[in-house]
């Protein structure tokens, strides 16, 4: 399962995404753990940085790219109160019965097959990570479509790190 992290060059709107995802506190560092939560009883010695360059790969994809872009935005949008009611309410609340935030996420889940929804689940329920910090309400922060997001990211690549590890046994 070999595969060498040579930095690729990013688009400026890739470059956009992964600063949005900066400035809310989550790293590439927090998502390949994630990943290795999810993958480290199926792999034999896994490694952080391979977690890492599945992480980069799922983050080089425009649709990820749009996902984020979009679900932060709404994100600080609503933290600033700039969104119309009833819509601000229910992003601050993070209501359950919602919802959209969990479709955006599932584009990015969808792109590496079905072994996504199945990660997605997991790490919704277990919220390992940085998912317990971001789903900490008394921050006054609104991470209602980051939350699905990361979870979303970190079960791509997780997928895809499974998908390659398969191919070359
Ligand atoms: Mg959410």
């Amino acid at each position: 399962m070999s595969e060498h992290n040579t930095p690729e060059p990013q688009s400026e709107v890739e470059k956009k995404a992964r600063q949005l995802l900066h400035d809310r506190g989550v790293t590439e560092d927090h998502l390949a753990e994630l990943v290795h939560y999810l993958q480290s009883q199926y792999h034999e010695n896994l490694e952080l940085e391979t977690c890492k360059i599945n992480v980069d790969r799922v983050l080089a994809k425009r649709e990820v790219q749009n996902a984020i872009l979009t679900g932060v935005q709404l994100d600080i949008l609503a933290e600033q109160n700039k969104l119309e009611e009833p819509l601000l309410q229910i992003l601050k609340k993070d209501e359950g019965l919602y919802g959209v935030d969990e479709v955006i996420a599932l584009s990015i889940v969808n792109i590496y097959g079905s072994i996504g929804f199945t990660n997605y689940g997991f790490i919704d329920k277990q919220k390992p990570g940085i998912l317990r910090m971001l789903n900490d309400k008394s921050t006054g922060q609104c991470h209602t479509f980051l939350d699905d997001i990361v979870g979303a990211i970190a079960a791509a690549a997780s997928s895809r790190l499974a998908h390659r590890a398969n191919n070359s046994e």
